[in-house]
């Protein structure tokens, strides 16, 4: 890795500071060129930034510079915070590309680099991109645990729980002529074994939680044509208090709003596009509104109030919760008090109460009294090819090199976890979330 990296780390300028980020070999002398010297190690220093080129100075800034190995991605770093203008910022990365062995940095190559240095493993990757994705105080707490290592301190002492008991059954099958001992290590490999299963096992129980608390608690408006649903998600999307985001969806796809309720992720799909058409494209948007919807936690299904409608026709699949929900009580006030949600969208009658009931209803799905261990699509998968192979060990009467065999396979899936084995293939995907600076 001999190429100097730099970018511009903070977010879009205009902004009051500007951190820019030089990690490599020649970041020392990067820094030298455009500021003069090389300040004290992770000592804020005041600095003139010059254009090497013509000594023109271009800003006055805070410099910091962090030596190898103890820097964020564990090479020498250098840390430039400048005025966040457009033109500073520009002039400043100019003046740095203009440097011998130092180039822009691609997205999430800052990241690469610490986990190619072993500051971070794959796991805690994945948590620094939660982190940053982040948008509820749930999700930031997850991302922040995965970060500092919660799921990677457990992988690893799992996986050193399973080359021991890999030892004792290649012991066992190296003193096979001394049968007592060998009986007691094999027993005591394949209990140990167990022990692990469950844990693992465990884990992976929470996982669906844990990958939830990252998509969010979704609610999917469903109903016949007219009863308000687009109205009742606009009117939900529109209360600024909780709005997080709005992810407009193509002209008839489905259209989803990120909410913050009570701390917890709730994604609102509109989904009033579901409707029988001719329209080949539409179809397709039609098609998607519905799996969506048949994947989502819960179904709002929005009535007029006062409209003699039979149930919903959603075919909810088993588990799915349904909310029967009267719509326009506004047009029709006598409808109030069955027992029903009633909302209005045009007067906002009924939305707290709504909001309240969703919060509640996220908060149980959601909530528990740690966060999650597994939070990934991936984490899963490579934990449940390890809870696989301490199965296949466990069977009755297999015979000691295959038993381990299958520990060794455990923990070959550990280790893809948190990416101290061959992992290649994944690296360019998990850095590819990452923006420019990261
Ligand atoms: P959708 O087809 O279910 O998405 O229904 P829309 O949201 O497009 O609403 C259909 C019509 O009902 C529009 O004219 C809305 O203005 C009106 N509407 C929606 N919600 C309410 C409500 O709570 N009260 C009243 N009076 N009108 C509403």
């Amino acid at each position: 890795m001999s190429e100097t990296i730099f970018a511009l780390s903070s977010g879009r300028p205009p902004a009051a500071i500007a951190v820019i980020r030089i990690s490599g070999p020649n970041a020392g002398a990067a820094l030298s060129a455009v500021i003069g010297r090389v300040p004290q190690p992770r000592q804020a220093a005041l600095a003139t930034v010059r254009n090497p080129a013509s000594g023109e100075r271009v800003d006055q800034a805070v410099a910091l510079w962090f030596p190898a190995p103890a820097s964020e991605t564990g090479e020498d770093t250098a840390e430039l915070q400048i005025h966040g203008g457009q033109a500073v910022i520009a002039a400043t990365l100019r003046a740095l590309a203009a440097q011998a062995g130092l180039r822009l940095a691609e997205p999430g190559e800052f990241t690469r680099r610490a986990f190619t240095n072993g500051r971070l493993d794959l796991t805690e990757v994945e948590g620094l991109a939660d982190l940053i994705a982040a948008e509820t105080e749930q999700q930031r707490r997850q991302a922040f645990r995965q970060l500092t290592g919660a799921l990677r301190e457990t992988a690893e002492t799992w996986r050193k729980r399973l080359i021991e008991a890999q030892a004792l059954i290649e012991a066992a099958l190296d003193f096979s002529d001394e049968g007592d001992v060998t009986e007691q290590a094999r027993e005591q490999a394949l209990d140990a074994a167990a022990l692990l299963r469950g844990e693992i096992e465990a884990a992976l129980a929470d996982a669906g939680r844990g990958e939830r608390v990252r998509a969010g608690f979704t609610v999917a408006i469903a109903g016949p044509p007219n009863a308000g649903k687009s109205s009742l998600f606009n009117a939900l999307a529109r209360r600024e208090a909780a709005i997080v985001s709005s992810i407009p969806g193509t002209t008839r796809d489905v259209l989803e709003v990120h909410l913050d309720l009570g701390g917890f992720a709730v994604t609102v799909l509109d989904t009033a596009g579901i409707r029988p058409t001719d329209d080949p494209v539409e179809r397709i948007g039609v098609e998607r509104a519905r799996g969506r919807a048949a994947a989502a936690d819960l179904v709002l299904w929005v009535t007029e109030a006062g409209a003699d409608e039979a149930g919903p026709e959603f075919a909810a699949r088993a588990g799915q919760d349904v909310w029967i929900l009267r719509n326009k009580i506004d047009l029709n006030p006598a409808e109030q008090g069955h027992g029903e949600l009633c909302t209005s969208a045009v007067t906002g009658e009924g939305l707290a109460e709504l909001e309240a009931r969703l919060a509640g209803a996220a908060g149980a799905a959601l909530a528990g009294r740690e966060p999650p261990l597994v939070t990934r699509e991936r984490q899963r998968a490579r934990l449940a090819e390890a809870a696989a192979a301490l199965a296949r060990a466990a069977q009755p009467d297999l015979p000691d090199d295959l038993v381990a065999e299958e520990l060794r396979a455990a923990a070959t899936a550990l280790g893809r976890l948190t990416g101290r084995i061959d992992v290649e293939e994944m690296l360019d995907a998990l850095f590819g979330e990452f923006c420019i600076g990261k």
